[in-house]
């Protein structure tokens, strides 16, 4: 393994997992307990309404549930008005979650699918913006966040100028370090991530490709960096093997998960 840039102690790590619910969760969250690990789990609305005591169990168990839309959707491709709609809906059914569980919802997380602030650039935010007129319909939809109670943890340890001068600026609880194991969802692969060891190698590396453009940080690296790091990864069936892998391997190495 190569030489870290600072112990692994040091680096702060915050987990958030996407898509929740499926078949998998149960025994996801038991995983998670079994490895002390707080993360954030945000849940797609229209899987959520029919597994709702899979959402209640994991409130009662402690862990923190945010909104990752109700159709999981590119919100570069639907309407301002279908953008807002999405977002409402889902954040009423969180809010009746909550309630059933009796849990009062103070920390409110939002999360887009795909990273896609509806600003034409489907996620890849590292690239400049094709469409400057969408701009008005992210604004929108980041009003509406604000007005809903949405905002972003108070992370000090991230130190990336990209996530501090312009990820802070939104609502939104975006990423800096994807795992890219959802890359396994297909059989095939994707950009080049074929195996459960593609995922791991990439995860170890100095330089990985991030399907989000050109990260502007020169020293990137992922886990060398001397910025922590908002993680993301899935719940998912197919995957959930190579999430326990991913998670084993990043303890091993010395690192811990923060809670957020
Ligand atoms: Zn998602």
């Amino acid at each position: 393994m190569e030489d870290t840039k600072q112990p692994a102690s040091l680096k702060r790590l915050y987990l958030t997992i996407d898509d929740f619910p499926t078949a998998a969760s149960e025994d996801m969250l038991d995983f998670l307990v079994q490895k002390d690990i707080q993360p954030l789990i945000f849940c797609i609305g229209n899987t959520l309404q029919h597994q709702k005591r899979l959402a209640v169990k994991a409130l009662s168990m402690g862990f923190i549930l945010g909104n990752h839309s109700f159709a999981h959707q590119h919100f570069s491709k639907l309407s301002t008005k279908e953008a807002l709609d999405d977002i409402a809906i889902a954040d009423g059914l969180l809010e009746e979650i909550h309630a059933e569980a009796g849990v009062v919802w103070e920390k409110k997380f939002f999360r887009f699918p795909y990273g896609d602030k509806g600003d034409g650039r489907r996620g890849r935010i590292f690239t400049r913006s094709f469409f400057p007129w969408k701009k008005i319909k992210k604004n929108a939809i980041q009003e509406r966040l604000a007005e809903l109670g949405y905002a972003v943890p108070e992370l000090p340890s991230i130190t990336y100028a990209y996530y501090n001068q312009k990820l802070l600026q939104d609502k939104d609880l975006h990423w800096t370090m994807d795992v890219m194991e959802w890359c396994l969802k297909s059989d095939e692969g994707m950009f080049g991530i074929r195996t459960e060891g593609d995922v791991l190698q990439r995860l170890f590396s100095r330089n990985p490709f991030d399907c989000r453009g050109a990260v502007p940080e020169a020293q990137y690296g992922m886990l060398y960096s001397d910025s922590g790091e908002i993680v993301l990864m899935h719940d998912c069936e197919k995957t959930f093997a190579t999430f326990k892998e991913v998670i084993n391997e990043i303890h091993s190495e010395g690192y811990t998960f923060s809670g957020f």
